[in-house]
């Protein structure tokens, strides 16, 4: 039998990368031969937990064959999986995200704590490497605790995982983020895409990417160089509005860079003003409950 891939979305995050792997761990213990996946380069946050823990990354793939048994983890579109994936045999999803737009019962921060759960429900003892994965991706997922979509249950499931994992949080979590921040070495075309998710918003195609930053000021320096790439992507794909995210992960705000014919979308929904096609947005961290949500209410 062939083994069931387990995988999560396409510009991987840390939770995703993760998340893969602890799957994968789960159905292996399960006594289901499954092998973790990616869909993209490894983002130096994620890089910065695999180094760490010594452990080789995920093997990368680009598309599955017809029939091929999966299992998606952190995302549920078509648009933001594998290629193929409409013609594979999609085993299990197990995501912290709206499902075709519904609220889940219980919305979580991260997938992992998602994971977290399972491992009880199955009475599956958890190791230490796979408790520090999963603390990397609530850290991740919720910038440290500091993002609104961290729920008590985040919290209290790191709690747990670090009665196992055993590290100082604040230090290594902080160590992490900031590892995730140095983009020195990516071209402005790859860093808008680090992050990037194609959301239709009401009736506008947009892209809404983010990147994380100790310093908003220092990337700001390459904003000629962002909104010529970012540009370049609206052409390509007739996109209505580019919303660059560029989070500054120590005191939890953002700058917007917005292009597109309906840039104008992102003053109505923030009550600001673009000047040269930027603006900041005080305390906004989160693409899934501060931004898509704002946007399409104003949409
Ligand atoms: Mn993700
Ligand atoms: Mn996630």
């Amino acid at each position: 039998m062939n083994k069931v891939l387990v995988f999560g979305h396409k510009s991987p995050d840390t939770d995703t990368v993760t998340s893969a792997v602890v799957m994968a761990n789960l159905e292996n213990k399960l006594g289901i031969d499954a092998k973790a996946c990616v869909l993209g380069k490894l983002n130096k946050e994620t890089k910065y937990v695999f180094d760490y823990l010594k452990i080789d990354e995920p093997e990368f793939i680009q598309k599955v064959d017809e029939g091929q048994a999966v299992i998606l983890v952190d995302h549920n579109e078509f648009a933001q999986s594998v290629d193929g994936i409409e013609n594979a045999k999609i085993k299990k999803v197990v995501d912290h995200h709206r499902i075709c737009g519904l609220k889940t019962a219980e919305p979580v921060g991260c997938t992992a704590t998602v994971l977290y759960k399972m491992y009880k429900e199955n009475n599956v003892e958890i190791e230490k490497n796979i408790a520090i994965l999963m603390l990397s991706a609530i850290i991740s997922d919720t910038l440290l605790f500091k993002s609104p979509t961290c729920t008590k249950e985040d919290i209290k499931v790191a709690e747990e995982l670090n009665k196992i994992a055993n590290i100082n949080i604040q230090e290594y979590g902080l160590d992490m983020l900031k590892a995730g921040t140095d983009v020195s070495d990516l071209s402005a075309d790859e860093l808008i895409g680090l992050d990037a998710k194609e959301v239709t918003i009401g009736n506008y195609k947009t892209i809404i990417a983010q990147v994380n930053t100790a310093s908003i000021p220092d990337m700001l320096k390459r904003k000629e160089e962002l909104e010529i790439s970012i540009n370049k992507k609206i052409e390509e794909k007739g996109l209505d509005l580019f919303f660059l995210a560029i989070t500054d992960i120590i005191n939890s705000n953002s700058q917007v860079i917005a292009l597109g014919k309906d840039a104008k979308l992102v003053e109505k929904s923030y009550n600001v003003t673009l000047e040269e096609n930027t603006a900041f947005l005080p305390g906004i961290v989160s693409r899934k409950k501060q931004i898509i949500p704002v946007l399409t209410q104003n949409a």
